[in-house]
């Protein structure tokens, strides 16, 4: 009994919520039509509509009148009109961050890009001999040439590359994997998985840290066609390990008449003393040890666009070629171009021309005086308190966790609207949102920290607009 006041309350709200057609009918709302579409306001609309009546349901107050209603529903608007895929500042110091598209493209390969994309190409054209030719050969030269490979394919990106080999060299057979290289990449990449997929069967040896050449030899059976090297990218075990030299697996696997396949995952071009990575072995490396066919990344460590590199024997490359695995996962015109232009970069040793190369070669210096410059920028505009600190910075993209990566960066503290969270937030819902990394200190609020080592051209000064802007807002709000 007691509820029927409240109910009836609800009743009422929810007669005064506008219909439809007023809405649509509104000079305001009309305006938005012209520029959004009549379709996609109404969607807008429906969705608000739908939402506020689930609420006044659940007993929550709204405000209906019409002017903050009105706001609501433009500022829905305005979300709907911006692009849903933008670009945004990485302040996190993580250089190749999957969340964030990874690597970022050389200005070299973004105009090839824009050439082959606004217009026709030979993308499939053979233009000496006049007839149908294949997209594959704009790289496999530069591929062979870079990683001292007899032949080389690409695909839409490594796990399908890792899927293609499986698929064509080993279905139906056995795969030994040491227990200790069945990994999981972020995004359901899983060894096991893409092995079941494949049709080929696991046969996993040794134990999670060590595996010696004995295990792979016991493994080994009169349905095994291959053994499987897996670059642990995103996990280091370390004390009581060990597992078998590539050489010696090499020489096992040709002994049996098998072949040695390597998921390399990011994929060196260079010796990676360049850029400054110890222990990691390069493709060109990997094949000179025996390796059969390797597997990489293109948008890794490699700093291209997001494609699958299969480089290796010709014998077994040319397996590949015809399988419709390879046809469903073909890479487009865009990315080759892209592809195509970084390679030159690296024949040329332009290594600096490539973001992520020249990220990760970044000197300590160099970094501090950006960060130094970059808080007295700041200090312009901003009432909180800005310092240059030592920050450590990621390689990211499941490459090298073991690396130790030492940045420079703006710590931002005792901001008057609160501390690193809130300040993320604000970050996050700009334009062109802006994402840095929070520290936590012993004497104040959590810092904000600006990594300067994965900044861009241009975001210094986006950096001092937003710290601007929302001190306007704390003015604003006294
Ligand atoms: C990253 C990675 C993959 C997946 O590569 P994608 O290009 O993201 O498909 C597969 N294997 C290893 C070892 C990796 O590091």
């Amino acid at each position: 009994m007691g509820d029927a006041p409240v109910i009836d309350d609800i009743r009422k709200k929810m007669r005064s919520i506008p219909g439809m057609d007023v809405l649509l009918e509104g000079e305001w709302s009309r305006r938005w039509q012209a520029s959004l579409g009549r379709d996609r306001v109404r969607r807008v609309f429906d969705d608000e509509l739908t939402r506020i009546r689930r609420r006044l349901l659940e007993g929550e107050d709204v405000d209906l009148s019409p002017e903050p209603l009105r706001r609501r529903l433009e500022g829905l608007l305005k979300a709907e009109e911006r692009r849903r895929l933008r670009p945004l500042v990485n302040a996190t110091g993580v250089v190749i961050h999957t969340n964030l598209g990874r690597s970022c493209l050389a200005d070299e390969a973004l105009s090839a890009v824009a050439d082959v994309a606004s217009g026709y190409s030979n993308l499939e054209y053979d233009l000496d001999e006049g007839v149908r030719g294949h997209r594959n050969a704009h790289v496999e030269v530069a591929l062979c040439t870079l990683t001292g490979a007899e032949a080389a394919l690409v695909v839409n990106n490594n796990a399908g590359a890792v899927l293609l080999c499986l698929s064509a060299l080993a279905k139906g057979t056995e795969v030994v994997v040491s227990r200790g290289e069945l990994v999981e990449i972020g995004g359901s990449f899983r060894i096991p998985d893409i092995m079941a997929f494949s049709g080929a069967e696991l046969a996993e040896t040794g134990t999670t840290n060590r595996t010696h050449l004995a295990d792979y030899v016991g493994a080994i059976t009169e349905r095994t066609s291959m053994l499987l090297k897996v670059h642990p990218s995103n996990f280091r075990i370390e004390g009581f390990t060990a597992a078998p030299r590539r050489r010696d697996l090499a020489v096992l696997a040709h002994e049996r008449g098998l072949l040695l396949m390597e998921d390399a995952g990011s994929g060196l071009l260079v010796d990676g003393r360049i850029l400054g990575l110890e222990g990691e072995t390069d493709v060109r490396a990997c094949l000179n040890e025996g390796v059969d066919v390797v597997t990489f990344s293109g948008d890794k460590m490699l700093g291209g666009p997001q494609i699958g590199v299969i480089a290796g024997r010709r014998s077994v490359v040319d397996r590949l070629r015809g399988h419709p695995v390879l046809r469903a996962l073909r890479v487009d015109k865009m990315t080759l171009a892209a592809f195509e232009v970084t390679m030159q970069l690296y024949m040329k040793g332009e290594y600096d021309a490539i973001p992520t190369l020249s990220m990760l070669r970044r000197t300590g210096e160099s970094m501090k005086a950006q960060a130094t410059r970059l808080a007295a920028r700041l200090r312009r505009v901003t009432s909180a308190r800005v310092s240059v600190v030592e920050v450590e910075d990621a390689v990211g993209g499941g490459s090298c966790p073991e690396l130790p990566l030492t940045g420079w960066g703006v710590a931002v503290t005792r901001h008057p609207l609160g501390g690193a969270g809130r300040l993320q937030a604000l970050l996050r819902a700009r334009d062109l949102p802006v994402l840095c990394g929070a520290r936590r200190l012993a004497d104040v609020d959590d810092a904000l920290v600006i990594h300067v080592r994965t900044l861009r051209p241009g975001d210094e000064k986006e950096l001092s607009a937003a710290f601007g802007d929302i001190e306007s807002s704390v003015k604003g709000s006294k």
